[in-house]
């Protein structure tokens, strides 16, 4: 088809122009930091295993024992013949971190996110998002077909007014993140939790990047997650209520729908998690070096392991990303639309497995890349 070939280069053309055209590149993940890309060896700053597990030996072999078990796939969805024991004891063992009475695995984050806004709410309904919520977030929100609002970042105030404006008849959900994934910084979770309640509005956070990596002593109604950062596997989950649980396995689209989270990703995810709970030093890690990078690198005070440098425009962050690639590091560049226009960035993400060295070799990598560019 001509006309769908010459649409694709079109619209290719453009993104080309606005420097937003992606492109991939083949990556060998090394056990530990290291990354192989173009024949080149290099410290990923960019990878979201931060506890170090997808390598570790013991995750792997968990996994290899799935596969060896219950095969290479599931070979049906959940509610027909996918159910494998891994999944429930996966489920169990997540409600309990959690503290809640139940949860429900997904294929992966992105679906959990869109299955759970439209079990919830619907037309009449009201979502309200944070304004830097991530994507999949967003599309479960518009996939519910309630009405989406978003507030101003981690503004309490601006949603507060929306709360009042809106009137009460419908229901209402909030859906904000622990750690905001482009940008590290943390919801303030408890405050969020107050306000909901004083409303009878529920709340979700998702803790992508959270779990692992900062406490969550407050916990929201409505808990999701991904396997596939610091338990280094893959796959979703929502924690929650047992009834809320019940539903969302009923009617969750995502989750009826598609085939079973493979044995392999759910048997790693489980040694992950008890790895996780059994290993408190190494939970501590990442936040540390985050904090330590930030401090020498003269930039705000880390609050999660993720550090943003923001350059602004797209070419000029993936110079910088250029720059840092030939003094030895990956720090991929983060272009619109998975931040703001205008907002385009560095996002290093800091490891358990990170040395202090290389740490500390970036940060002065990063003060010599600002002083170039002040
Ligand atoms: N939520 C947030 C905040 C994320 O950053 C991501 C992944 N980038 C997801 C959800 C999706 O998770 P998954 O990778 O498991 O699909």
């Amino acid at each position: 088809m001509e006309s769908l070939d010459a649409y694709a280069r079109d619209a290719l053309g453009r993104l080309d122009a606005l420097a937003l055209r992606r492109r991939l590149t083949p990556t060998v993940r090394r056990p530990g930091v290291e990354v192989v890309r173009a024949e080149r060896t290099l410290i990923s700053f960019s990878c979201n295993d931060y506890l170090g597990l997808a390598h570790d030996p013991r995750v792997k072999a968990a996994a290899i024992e799935a596969v060896e078990r219950y095969g290479a796939g599931a070979g049906a969805s959940r509610l027909v013949t996918g159910d494998h024991p891994l999944l429930g004891a996966l489920e169990a063992s997540l409600a309990r971190h959690k503290g809640k009475a139940a949860a429900l695995v997904f294929g992966s984050g992105y679906l959990a996110n869109i299955a759970i806004p439209g079990v919830l709410v619907g037309e009449g309904d009201l979502v309200l998002l944070d304004e830097l919520s991530h994507a999949c977030m967003l599309g479960g929100a518009k996939l519910s077909g309630a009405r989406t609002v978003r507030f101003r970042h981690n503004d309490l105030d601006h949603l507060k007014t929306l709360l009042d404006a809106e009137p009460a008849a419908g229901r209402r959900l909030i859906l904000t993140e622990r750690v905001f994934s482009m940008d590290g910084d943390r919801a303030p979770v408890a405050a969020l939790a107050a306000l909901a309640e004083r409303y009878d509005a529920w709340l979700m956070v998702d803790d992508a990047h959270g779990l692992g990596v900062v406490g969550s002593d407050v916990s929201a109604p409505l808990e999701m997650g991904t396997l596939s950062k610091a338990l280094g596997a893959a796959g979703g989950y929502l924690a929650a209520s047992e009834p809320v649980i019940a539903l969302m396995t009923t009617r969750g689209r995502s989750f009826v729908y598609t085939t079973a989270l493979p044995p392999a990703a759910a048997g790693a995810a489980l040694k992950a998690l008890e790895i996780l709970e059994a290993e408190p030093e190494r939970r501590s890690r990442p936040l540390a070096l985050a904090q330590r990078f930030a401090k020498a690198a003269g930039l705000p005070p880390a609050q999660s392991a993720i550090v943003p440098l923001t350059a602004g425009e797209s070419e000029k962050a993936l110079l910088w990303s250029g720059i840092l690639e030939r003094e030895g590091f990956l720090a991929v560049a983060i272009r619109p639309p998975t931040v703001p226009l205008g907002g385009a960035r560095l996002r290093f993400a800091f490891s358990a497995a990170h040395l202090e060295e290389d740490v500390d070799r970036l940060a002065e990598a990063v003060v010599r890349l600002r002083e170039r560019a002040a």
